[in-house]
């Protein structure tokens, strides 16, 4: 059986969050959602926090062309070998100034440098939770949804 993953981030990808923030986070989510388990991921450089099997497409978010796999594989491998720390690409279909942190990921993904994984959660975050998470971490957060 898979498992299946609420993974909430930082909606900048240089946003940082403190050990001891990710701690209430986490401590609060523990209180607003039944799960398996919750934990905080936290990084030097910003990670890829990916929607795993449920990855369908990455399209440009201003022309809508889809960018999967083959230009996407390469700026990626590109951005890699600077450990993510700059994202900014052109898009190669209309050429536009982006951030592949801003690319039309479906479902989404992101780029970050702490996550909170709500692993197998046995109910739906409710919005009010996640407007607390975002109070707590003082910054709008990105929620994505796992499969591995
Ligand atoms: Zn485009």
């Amino acid at each position: 059986m898979s498992d299946y993953y609420i993974k909430i981030i930082p909606a900048g990808s240089d946003r940082r969050i403190s050990p001891q923030t990710a701690d209430r986070a986490v401590k609060y989510l523990q209180s607003c959602i039944i799960a398996y388990s919750v934990e905080a991921h936290i990084y030097e450089t910003p990670a890829f926090v990916d929607c795993g099997g449920y990855l369908q497409d990455i399209s440009c978010p201003y022309c809508g062309k889809s960018l999967f796999t083959e230009w996407w594989t390469e700026a990626m491998n590109k951005a890699y070998e600077n450990n993510f720390r700059k994202l900014d690409i052109k898009t190669p279909c209309c050429n536009k100034d982006s951030s592949l942190n801003e690319l039309q990921y479906d479902f989404p993904c992101g780029f970050a440098c702490a996550e909170i994984d709500i692993m197998n959660p046995r109910e739906e975050l409710m919005e009010e939770c996640i407007i607390e998470v975002e109070k707590l971490m003082n910054t709008p957060v990105r929620i994505i949804y796992s499969r591995v």
